[in-house]
């Protein structure tokens, strides 16, 4: 047997989790997929993170590293390889009181960290959603209801302290290992494992949050007046536009948007909000103040056998009326997906490029469809999909990783851009030359890289 293995066995006791152990059926899934790994590593601090890699390295398996298990291309399991499962690094605490400088383990979720903020008044620019871990989100982004305002989760990152292939502990930040520094903020888990982030969290006070709803058949002008507002909206306003879905009427499904206002003050919020009220005809309105914590929703998981299938694009100013008005006509096509269109630019814009490897920061929108059922419903609405996804592709740029479910090249090709690509591709061979962290989309470190 394995030396490594035993030494393992010995040292995490009941979080080496194998086939046949009682906890075997919950640790081998997560959020979005299952599989059937050998060995499920529940590492608790840096030195067994840090001997789960030497294992995992010297048994030449396939390596999964699981955050808060939420991709929707299944990273977080493998089938018969290891999963280092970071659930049990999931301190949260604020360790500078001045700076808002707030440290956090590399296997917390957003909820964990919102319920430990919220009490200091403080919050991060994240996503939507509690269980959604906080690694695998900042790693490659993390677009939520604050960030027009205060930009993308990675753009609030001051260091992470990395595990990489060999063991090693390595800071990276704008001082210290600046390269890694870069490549870890948008090159996902390709670089090692974080096993522990220190953000800038700011300040927050409640929001004004909700969504107004307008008829199906106002979809096209509702769609443009909205974007054509947010170019002149505050940033404290975020705003997602969601219609077509399939559950709620399909082609007749209300046209919803939703709008976190970042701010407590009813005239400031109510001069900001109103502007999209004056879009159509309002059918709906249930926009209320509340704590900012209180917007970021429970993730459902789906009943065994459902899938959900997002499939992600930016868009950039110059294209944003015909993006729309494609919108508008394919939501009434047979099949057609859930659809949303999420407002970014803002502060993310105001990052200069090459900053990090998250590169789509002059996008004023992100379109992202969503088909979700069982395999064969998915599977009927895919030409829909493609019929869809081919009018809008030469005005569309790019795709969102997080919003990704499979990892091909031409995925890796949309995330990355050629330079960033082959930027990454240098960090990639200093850090992890054995590509040990595969199981995401992959910068592999053989990569010819093209000038
Ligand atoms: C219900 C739901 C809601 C969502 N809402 C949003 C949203 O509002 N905004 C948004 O931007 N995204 C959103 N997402 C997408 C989400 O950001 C991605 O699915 C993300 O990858 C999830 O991270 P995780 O840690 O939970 O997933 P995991 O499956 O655990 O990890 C995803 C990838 O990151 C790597 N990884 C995770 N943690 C670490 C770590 N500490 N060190 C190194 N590598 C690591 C993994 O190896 C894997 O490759 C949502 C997803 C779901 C399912």
């Amino acid at each position: 047997m394995n030396s490594a293995l035993e030494t393992l066995r010995r040292d995490f006791g009941s979080d080496v989790i194998e086939p046949g152990a009682a906890e075997y059926e919950s640790a081998r899934r997560s959020r979005l997929a299952s599989g059937s790994p050998a060995h499920v590593l529940r590492p608790k601090n840096v030195g067994d993170v840090r001997a789960s890699v030497r294992f995992a390295a010297s048994a030449g398996l396939v390596l999964s590293v699981r955050g808060g298990g939420h991709s929707f291309a299944g990273f977080g399991t493998n089938d018969g390889g290891v999963v280092i499962d970071l659930s049990n690094l999931a301190n949260v605490e604020i360790i500078e009181k001045e700076r808002h400088l707030v440290r956090i383990g590399g296997g917390a979720t957003w909820g964990q960290v919102a319920a430990v903020l919220a009490p200091h008044g403080l919050a991060i620019s994240s996503g939507d959603t509690k269980s959604v871990g906080v690694g695998g989100l900042t790693l490659t982004g993390g677009i939520g209801w604050k960030v027009r305002k205060h930009g993308l989760a990675l753009d609030n990152v001051a260091t992470a302290e990395v595990i990489t292939a060999n063991g090693q502990v390595v800071r990276a930040s704008a001082q210290q290992n600046p390269e890694l520094f870069w490549a870890i903020r948008g090159g996902g888990g390709n670089f090692g494992i974080v096993t522990a982030f220190e953000f800038v969290a700011h300040p927050t006070t409640d929001v004004f949050f909700g969504k107004i709803a307008f008829p199906a058949a106002e979809a096209a002008t509702v769609l443009q007046g909205w974007a054509d507002y947010l170019r002149t909206a505050p940033e404290e306003l975020t705003s997602t536009v969601a219609f077509a879905n399939p559950f709620a009427g399909g082609p007749q499904a209300p046209v919803e948007i939703y709008v976190a206002y970042d701010g407590d003050d009813p005239q400031l919020a109510a001069e900001a909000i109103d502007p999209i009220r004056r879009l159509g005809t309002v059918t709906g309105d249930d926009i209320a103040v509340k704590p900012y914590a209180d917007t970021l929703v429970d993730g459902t998981t789906p009943a065994p056998g459902i899938q959900f299938v997002p499939r992600s694009a930016f868009v950039d100013p110059k294209s944003v009326p015909k993006v729309l008005q494609i919108l508008a006509e394919v939501r009434t096509s047979e099949r057609a997906p859930f659809i949303a269109v999420r407002s970014v630019g803002g502060a993310v814009a105001r990052v200069p490029d090459d900053v990090t490897a998250y590169a789509h920061r002059q996008a004023e929108l992100m379109v992202v469809t969503t088909t979700a059922g069982p395999e064969p419903a998915v599977e009927a609405a895919r030409p829909a999909l493609e019929t869809i996804w081919g009018r809008l592709a030469p005005h569309v740029n790019g795709a969102y990783a997080n919003f990704l479910t499979s990892a091909t090249e031409e995925d890796v090709a949309a995330i990355y851009p050629t330079q960033t690509h082959k930027r990454l591709v240098a960090v990639k061979r200093r850090y992890d030359p054995g590509n040990l962290f595969a199981r995401n989309h992959n910068i592999r470190p053989q990569q010819a890289t093209a000038d």
